[in-house]
């Protein structure tokens, strides 16, 4: 049993409770961030990855949905005291949520009955430790004119879990969906990168993908620290059969090497060279070994 926040309370996880009537229930109206914190090497330091980006995002995810967020700074303290009161001593996820929360029938938007909810549990990986077979859904990606992608809202996760059930049920460990357009969008909670020629390719936002916190910092950390090369633009489907290397990436999948796409193998399906040093300095950045990207950690204790 843990402790959740909730509107101003600190509670037993059980009693975190909305009603049945809850807007947020009845049409998913609301939206949420996932931040990581990973213990050090020394055992005993928890560092959360870029907990102000995923604030920063989280204010304007609000602002797309009409939902009041509470003051940026004030999230920060909740949630690095959410840690401390669970005693997070290990690899923790934090979920922070802004909900609709009144009980009146009609699907509105009012940010006067904005509930802010914030939980945390263990999590080690999401995806699995080798590199994994995806296909290409037959679910298209929700466009962003329909339901915002880039709000991360709650109910939009439906478009999200058609897709990993048809690929589970399928044999695959993760799908990657398409656009309207057939243009390659992301995975159903992670986004995508190509390696070809030792340059990595990764499309733009505006692919009805999200704003992603983790796909930015990589570009970072392959252009800034391990000089490649990184072309930003719509990526066709058919290029994920002929990629060099393909890795999947967010706070859940951190760098996932991809291993097939469509029973077709990527290069020799062991997961590729370029995939695997960057999520080797990925791995020494989030666990605070890597001095000049301290500053993207915020320490628990
Ligand atoms: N796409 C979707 C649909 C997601 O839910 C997530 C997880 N937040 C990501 C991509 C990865 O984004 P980030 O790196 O910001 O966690």
């Amino acid at each position: 049993m843990g402790t959740t926040y909730i509107d101003g309370r600190w509670v037993d996880d059980a009693d975190a409770t909305l009603s049945v009537r809850s807007r947020a229930v009845n049409y998913g109206l609301g939206c949420f961030a996932g931040v990581r914190g990973y213990l050090a090497d020394d055992n005993e330091q928890v560092y959360v990855f870029r907990l102000d980006r995923h604030i920063d995002r989280l204010s304007y995810q609000a602002k797309i949905l009409y939902l009041a967020m509470p003051d940026p700074s004030s999230v920060h303290d909740t949630l690095l005291e959410l840690l401390r009161k669970n005693d997070a001593r290990y690899d923790v996820y934090i979920r922070p949520l802004l909900l609709h929360n009144s009980n009146e029938l009609a699907p509105i938007l009012d940010p006067a009955t904005t509930t802010f909810v914030a939980y945390s549990m263990p999590l080690k990986r999401y995806l699995s430790d080798d590199a994994i077979d995806v296909c290409v859904s037959p679910w298209r990606r929700t466009s962003d004119n329909a339901i915002p992608s880039r709000a991360k809202p709650t109910g939009g996760y439906v478009n999200s879990a058609l897709a990993r059930k048809d690929a589970i049920d399928n044999g695959f460990a993760e799908a990657i969906m398409l656009t309207e357009a057939g243009k390659v969008s992301e995975g159903s909670a992670e986004h995508i990168f190509l390696v070809r020629d030792g340059a990595l390719f990764s499309p733009p936002s505006t692919e009805d993908n999200l704003d992603g916190i983790t796909r930015q910092s990589l570009i970072s950390l392959a252009t800034e620290d391990l000089g490649l090369e990184f072309v930003e633009r719509p990526i066709g489907r058919t290029e994920l059969y002929s990629a060099d290397e393909i890795f999947l990436c967010g706070t859940g999948a951190e760098v996932t090497p991809v291993a097939s796409v469509d029973r077709r193998l990527v290069g020799d399906g062991s997961g590729g060279s370029v995939s695997k040093m960057i999520q080797q300095h990925y791995e020494d950045v989030v666990r605070g070994r890597v001095e000049h990207r301290m500053g993207w950690l915020t320490p628990v204790w």
